[in-house]
């Protein structure tokens, strides 16, 4: 018998949605990952936001990411206690051109919205909720959409998974297939040595480093965001999203992102990306641009695909090892509803939907 049932490399979005399912399966989970706790920096906000792109369109299965999602978020703040790991801002989407405002005054009606989740504003209504905004032809409010205060919703989730009995390692290890024994052996850098059944990665854009994974035809986009301070504290607490997004924290606190860097080195923050942002902000609230004061500025990395989706599924060679990534621009609304199917598939041996299974790659070969 093994130590645990399963090993799960990462305890970022991906990784502590599947070390979740698996224990509510009943799974003894370790979890492993030497750069965060329960207590670590991380990006100050996120959004989870169902209308897609320039088009609006309802995202990947969006009903039930978003209730998968909510579920256990509610469940996280009840069993930590904390109520500061989402604020249910919606999002006003301001269509800033002709097209823009064309494209999404079809996606009222083009897609199967849920009922409550989107309604157009027009511009008055617009200024009225925020007078910042940039002039604009009208636009949408995703009104379920919110912000994530992704520092908290982490740290909480992983105490979280503690105290549900998942084993929580943050610490570097590596693991070995024993083929004789059908078991992977979870080395420590002390010398202790832990055996799972099977073993999941989750590692985010680390995963390209990883020679069992290179077949996957993955991208990384390196994403810079900027955390500012306002002068005067902001009486609205909406997300913004316009070729760009701005979230509110706290009084006076707004995070504004992204940049899509597609040739990238490292992590490291440049000046150009700051300029590009700021040019965000200014096309979103140019009225804010010279009343705010940066704080922080932060590169991350997304995984992406061709379809835009996760990928997920049991290495073709490997037995019992599996991958969780590519996580792409939505990975807080992905990441439990595909953790589930996940679970099902490696304990129940249910199908992976296409979209998301890694055979999707396999085929094309
Ligand atoms: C700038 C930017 C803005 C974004 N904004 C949004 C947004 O608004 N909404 C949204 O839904 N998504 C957003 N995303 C995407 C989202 O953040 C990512 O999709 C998400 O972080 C991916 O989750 P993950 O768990 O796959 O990877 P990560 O969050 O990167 O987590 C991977 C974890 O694995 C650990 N790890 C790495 N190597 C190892 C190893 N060898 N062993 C063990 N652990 C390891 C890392 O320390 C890390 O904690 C954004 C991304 C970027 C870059």
């Amino acid at each position: 018998m093994p130590d645990f049932d399963v090993a799960v490399f990462g305890a970022g979005i991906a990784g502590t949605a599947i070390a979740n399912e698996l224990m509510k399966r009943g799974q003894q989970v370790l979890m492993v990952d030497p750069n965060v706790s329960e207590n670590a920096p991380g990006p100050p906000g996120a959004l989870v936001n169902p209308a897609t792109g320039r088009r609006a369109k309802l995202s990947w299965q969006a009903e039930k990411c978003y209730d998968t999602l909510k579920k256990q978020i509610d469940e996280i703040s009840e069993l930590t206690g904390r109520n500061d790991l989402i604020s249910e801002t919606g999002v006003i989407r301001p269509a800033i051109s002709a097209k823009l405002a064309e494209n999404f005054r079809e996606a009222l009606t083009k897609y199967d919205w849920p009922e409550g989740w989107i309604e157009w504003l027009e511009e008055d209504q617009i200024r009225e909720m925020n007078p910042h905004v940039a002039e604009n032809q009208g636009g949408i409010h995703v009104k379920c959409g919110y912000t994530v205060y992704v520092d908290n919703y982490q740290n909480a989730y992983r105490k979280y998974l503690r105290l549900k009995g998942v084993e929580c390692r943050y610490e570097h290890a590596t693991h070995q297939h024993d083929q004789e024994n059908d078991l992977f052996t979870i080395s420590f850098k002390s010398g202790e040595q832990i055996t799972a059944g099977k073993v999941i990665m989750a590692i985010g854009y680390k995963i390209k480093n990883e020679a069992d994974w290179s077949f996957l035809p993955l991208d990384f986009v390196k994403g810079q965001i900027v955390h500012f301070e306002t002068i005067k504290p902001l009486n609205w607490d909406h997300a913004i999203s316009a070729r760009g997004y701005s979230i509110r924290r706290g009084e006076r606190e707004l995070t504004v992102g992204s940049t899509y860097e597609h040739n990238f080195e490292g992590l490291s923050i440049s000046e150009k990306s700051y300029d590009q942002i700021l040019k965000k902000l200014e096309l979103m609230l140019p009225k804010l641009t010279d009343k705010v004061k940066k704080v922080a500025q932060m590169a991350g990395v997304r995984v992406t695909t061709q379809n835009r989706l996760p990928v997920i599924g049991e290495h073709p060679e490997i037995s019992k090892l599996y991958v969780y990534t590519g996580m792409n621009s939505k990975g807080f609304l992905f990441s439990h509803y595909v953790g589930e199917l996940l679970a099902d598939h490696i304990l129940d041996q249910t199908d992976i939907p296409d979209e998301l299974n890694l055979a999707r790659f396999l085929e094309k070969n």
